[in-house]
């Protein structure tokens, strides 16, 4: 693996390589997502109009970055956002969307799990992007082992056949999306999933039966769903769910989708952004020259479960 391209020298301007103003807004559009600076994409997001989450050929005009010149040792980043944009201009069914996570370089810090959780606007007992823990050895020669487990997007997934509705499906781009307003609630296809990869919404807020202070003007306390973080909507599939009144997607099945809203606002999937070891990795195997068709090319991967038949579409290298 090229060390040069994951140390964020590049973004960083050692040696006067990169001016200021590359520098900044190389930033500004890395860090576009993370929860705390991403209040001008959300409102983008917010303003677009929202994606058939059928998967029509959308093709995406995005000019991001095309004004920084490229650098042969620029954060990964970097890369993957432009091949984000090269791949949304093709039509859906020509891109091939896949993850590789290096667990070398994942330190199990969580903060893709709690992007995740924040990007998605999840509830209690709603994870998708744990973070598996494993011990090997004994004392005082052991080793810990981390293993982000996201959605695997599999290419024979068996929690879409279970689907008594037709509520979830393969996209033409290999995502599997869950449409929240089909979604009984059956759990189906959460007892289907062999990588425990779906759960329930069942409802509930962090802020329930929590008093979160009273609104301007009005002495009556605001609890549960009145709480600023409870009603903020989550723009899963390109639509602001609010949860309201136990609305979709409470009672529905849930489940990392590569934060397909964020793709279509020509955004990395937020663990990838928000990876401090960039131990995660995104993009299109249908491009020769993309980073993560280099990756798979380059190294032994390995998918989870390969026995079970789902051929998932998040790749490990070990
Ligand atoms: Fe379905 Fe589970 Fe595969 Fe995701 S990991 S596509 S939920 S079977």
């Amino acid at each position: 693996m090229n060390q040069a391209n994951t140390d964020g020298a590049g973004v960083r301007g050692s040696n006067g390589c990169m001016t200021r103003r590359e520098a900044v807004r190389a930033g500004a559009l890395v860090g576009a997502g993370l929860a705390v600076a991403g209040g001008t994409a959300v409102l983008a997001r917010r303003a677009k109009a929202p994606p058939d989450p059928s998967g029509p050929g959308t093709i995406r005009s995005l000019p991001v970055l095309n004004n920084l010149p490229a650098r042969a040792d620029e954060d990964v980043l970097l890369r993957m956002q432009r091949e984000l944009v090269k791949a949304m201009a093709k039509p859906v069914e020509q891109r091939r969307w896949i993850m590789v996570i290096d667990t070398r370089k994942c330190v199990g810090c969580h903060a893709c799990t709690i992007a995740c959780i924040a990007e998605n606007h999840l509830p209690p007992g709603v994870v998708y992007r744990p973070v598996v823990t494993e011990e090997f050895g004994e004392f005082p020669n052991v080793q810990l082992r981390f293993t982000p487990r996201p959605c695997m997007q599999c290419d024979s997934p068996p929690c879409v056949p279970v689907c008594p509705v037709n509520a979830t499906w393969k996209r033409a781009d290999g995502i599997v999306a869950i449409d929240y307003d089909k979604c009984i609630g059956c759990r189906y296809c959460i007892a289907a999933c062999p990588y425990g990869a779906r759960t329930s919404d069942f409802g509930e807020n962090y802020t329930d039966g929590v008093a979160q202070g009273c609104p301007e003007g009005d002495e009556s306390p605001m609890f549960g769903a009145q709480a600023p973080w409870a009603d903020q909507p989550s723009h899963e599939y390109g639509k602001a769910w609010r949860r309201e009144g136990h609305q979709s997607p409470a009672g529905n099945a849930r489940k990392c989708h590569f934060c397909l809203h964020r793709l279509e606002a020509g955004q990395l999937p937020q663990c990838a952004t928000s990876c401090i070891g960039r131990a995660t990795y995104f993009g299109d195997a249908n491009d020769p020259g993309s980073l993560v068709t280099e990756l798979v090319t380059k190294h032994n991967v390995q998918t989870l479960l390969p026995h079970k038949g789902t051929k998932p579409r998040v790749f490990y290298i070990v």
